[in-house]
């Protein structure tokens, strides 16, 4: 019998049947709690009539759920069952679920009452999917999830499964290019728990904590699901839109002793006027998903006096570098990979860099939470490992500490004039300046220099775009914040930046505009 993340959430039902393990609050304020023993239960019955029903180990199984106690049970009760969950987001179209269907041959779905229009659009081209399960009102040809409950057993139901059984095939967030499907099997729930719900997450047993990922992609299976119930914490969830106001204070209202959000979310936090005036419990605070700017880390440092830690990953892996806890901030790093785990810098030919050289982020293939391969692409997976590492596909260096400085990711690092220049520098320069919201940079074709830097910003006041001379200014800023040889030669002000539905700047998108200037984005 292998592991089985239900049955150590399981234990912490035993042991402390009365703790709350989930809080949801939704945008009109309505609160749902349960604690550990009723989650038990439900995740009980729902499985043992899942099976009932015919849905059986191994079943590829499309979740569409919003945040909120649905997820959590489904989730769960799905481990129960042993069958290969597809993270799906509530933001996914028919035609994305269309390529996960087709890419993976689910045979169930499981979705809000409100995305199930979206499935029936392609219900006639995904002929493998079995299942239809609804989650909410009832919806003609679906099965009513809800009225399942019933038909199963409290009493304790887990299938056995193997480390080995397919736990999670994890779709990326689809930044450079279409998603890839991302295997991960019944044991990295364990191994994530415990090298990034220990050393750097570190949710402490009852305490209220928030991370903001949405159900769909892999940071909401890190941290919302794994590392806050693995360790017997509590999972705050809000139904409601993002609002940095608002964040602020359902922070301070239920008292969230930890956080986990994105440096977007961050960001906009740190920009609310008058800031100083909330009162916040928060006793720990980190950040995942894109780098983290220091102007975040200095304005929480100062008003909440909290440290905002930040920690790189991917959905093919785990955390592999971060703040740890008690880890002295270098802020601008990413902190560094964990104790015994083996993630550094490699050349093109895999062997390891010195400090200071710029190189493939890299992961040794003993590294217990690396993925299994992408699903039904072995050259792609062939692609992804140089002799005895996997190779991350973001470019970094490593200081003489050991700490991790990102440059970003291989496609985006700009080349001009011989110099090798990170994207992330520059933009975290500008985000510096205050007159700028957002900013993404990339390499602009250039006839002299090969490449030159060029920044797209937004303003926080659009109105400043029309000022002649805020160009000049935000380059004398740059230059005077970083080395002046990467300063963006170009600026262009926009409204928007593209994004992957998860938040993610698509660069790529950007960088197509340079190249072919008949794009538009
Ligand atoms: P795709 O692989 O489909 O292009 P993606 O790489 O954005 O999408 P994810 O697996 O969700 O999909 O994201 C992992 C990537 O996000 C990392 O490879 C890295 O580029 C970026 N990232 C994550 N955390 C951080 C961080 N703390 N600092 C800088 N970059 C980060
Ligand atoms: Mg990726």
């Amino acid at each position: 019998m292998g592991y089985n993340f239900a049955r150590e959430v399981d234990k912490i039902a035993e042991e402390y049947p009365d703790r709350l393990a989930i809080l949801c609050v939704s945008q009109d304020g309505h609160e749902e709690r349960i604690d550990y023993a009723t989650l038990r239960n439900r995740t009980n019955r729902l499985a043992s009539a899942l099976l009932r029903l015919g849905i059986k180990k191994g079943a590829r199984t499309l979740v569409l759920l919003p945040r909120g106690v649905d997820a959590y049970v489904v989730y769960l009760s799905l481990i129960k069952v042993g069958v290969t969950i597809l993270p799906g987001s509530e933001m996914l179209r028919s035609g994305d679920i269309l390529y996960r269907m087709k890419h993976s041959d689910a045979s169930v779905v499981i979705a809000a009452s409100n995305l199930t229009p979206a499935v029936d659009e392609v219900r006639s081209e995904s002929p493998t999917l079995k299942y239809f399960l609804a989650v909410g009102e009832a919806v003609p040809r679906w099965t009513d999830l809800d009225g399942l409950y019933d038909l199963g057993t409290p009493a304790e139901f887990i299938v056995d499964t193997e480390d080995s059984d397919l736990c999670f095939l994890s779709y990326t967030s689809g930044t450079t290019g279409g998603p890839k499907g991302v295997m991960h099997t019944y044991d990295w729930p364990r191994e994530h728990l415990a090298v990034a719900g220990t050393y750097w997450f570190d949710a402490k047993p009852g305490e209220l904590a928030w991370a903001t990922a949405g159900p769909g992609w892999a940071k909401w299976v890190w941290s919302p699901f794994v590392a806050i119930l693995g360790n017997g914490a509590t999972a705050f969830a809000y139904q409601g839109r993002f609002d940095a106001a608002t964040y602020l204070s359902l922070m301070e209202k239920y008292k969230v002793g930890l956080l986990c959000a994105t440096p977007t979310e961050y960001r906009l936090m740190a920009k609310v006027k008058g800031i100083e005036n909330y009162q916040l419990s928060l006793r720990s605070a980190v950040s995942a998903g894109e780098p983290l700017n220091r102007e975040v880390i200095d304005t929480f440092a100062r008003v909440f006096g909290i440290t905002v830690r930040d920690g790189y990953g991917q959905t093919e892996n785990s955390l592999l570098a971060g703040t740890l806890q008690d880890m002295e901030v270098r802020p601008g790093s990413m902190g560094k990979p964990f104790p015994g785990m083996r993630v550094d810098i490699v050349s093109d030919d895999g062997e390891v860099l010195g400090v200071g050289e710029i190189g493939h982020i890299a992961v040794h293939k003993s590294f217990p939470a690396l993925f299994k391969g992408y699903l039904s692409d072995p050259d792609r997976t062939k692609r992804a490992f140089r002799g005895e590492w996997y190779i991350t596909g973001d470019k970094g260096r490593k200081d003489e500490d050991g700490y991790i400085w990102f440059e970003g990711r291989s496609d985006d690092i700009i080349i001009s004039a011989g110099y090798t220049i990170g994207p992330f520098e520059v933009e975290d320069a500008l985000v510096k300046h205050p007159k700028v919201a957002e900013c993404a940079v990339v390499a602009s074709p250039d006839e002299e220099r090969g490449s030159i830097v060029k920044a797209y910003v937004i303003l926080r006041n659009p109105e400043d775009a029309n000022d002649p001379g805020l160009v000049a200014q935000l380059q004398d800023h740059v230059k005077q914040v970083t080395a002046p040889y990467k300063y963006p030669r170009a600026i262009v002000f926009v409204d928007s930046l593209p994004k992957t539905t998860s938040g993610k700047i698509r660069r790529i998108e950007l960088r197509q505009l340079e190249t072919e200037p008949t794009t538009t984005l």
